[in-house]
């Protein structure tokens, strides 16, 4: 993906995390309150797919997820959805794409036959859970020999440890793991050391 769209996809979680009325430093983030206060409920089925997002109102929808997983793969796939929401369909970003979606229109694929469209969606999910500012501060708090353990962190944020590798290696706060058999730890940049402005 072009850098500078993963650019708009993260400031684009920023807001959208803000006009969830989420506190900056309440992690994990509470994704149910998130779609509560901006219009939407949540489902969670009995029988997959995974995830869905569809629209039930002019400016309501539903997420639906699969019961079926671990709590970090429940998140990531809600914040994934509302990741097609306002990339894909457009909702309180751009009404016409919004409008072009009827109720129970479920899968924006059908108008948006591309490729990267999860991946763009999973970027959306990574930057919602785990942004940038709040990584940096868990990765400052390890500090030390340069290198962190990915568990603790991935549990503040209740997401997975490969998806605190992946946010933090796009990010540039990691750089790639040179030994893979450390499977929990990543190397870190001395430039982190910079992010203690961040301490509360
Ligand atoms: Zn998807």
């Amino acid at each position: 993906m072009r850098a500078q769209l993963r650019k708009y996809i993260d400031d684009l979680s920023d807001k959208v995390r803000k006009a969830c009325g989420f506190d900056d430093n309440r992690f994990p983030v509470d994704l149910e309150l998130c779609v509560a206060n901006i219009g939407g409920d949540m489902v969670r089925a009995e029988r997959r797919p995974q995830s869905i997002i569809e629209k039930v109102g002019s400016e309501s929808f539903r997420v639906s997820v699969w019961q079926g997983m671990s709590p970090s793969k429940d998140r990531m796939c809600v914040a994934h959805e509302l990741g097609h929401l306002f990339l894909h369909m457009g909702f309180c970003v751009d009404e016409d794409n919004w409008n072009a979606f009827s109720a129970g229109q479920e899968d924006p694929k059908r108008l948006f036959g591309y490729m990267d469209i999860d991946y763009e969606a999973r970027s959306f999910g990574l930057a919602f859970l785990i942004p940038r500012y709040a990584l940096e501060h868990e990765v400052w708090k390890q500090q030390g020999g340069g290198r962190v353990d990915l568990k603790p962190i991935a549990a503040h944020f209740g997401v997975a440890a490969d998806d605190v590798r992946e946010q933090g290696q796009w990010l540039g706060v990691f750089y790639r793991d040179f030994w893979p058999w450390l499977s929990t730890l990543v190397a870190v940049p001395w430039t982190t050391a910079s992010v203690d402005g961040h301490a509360s």
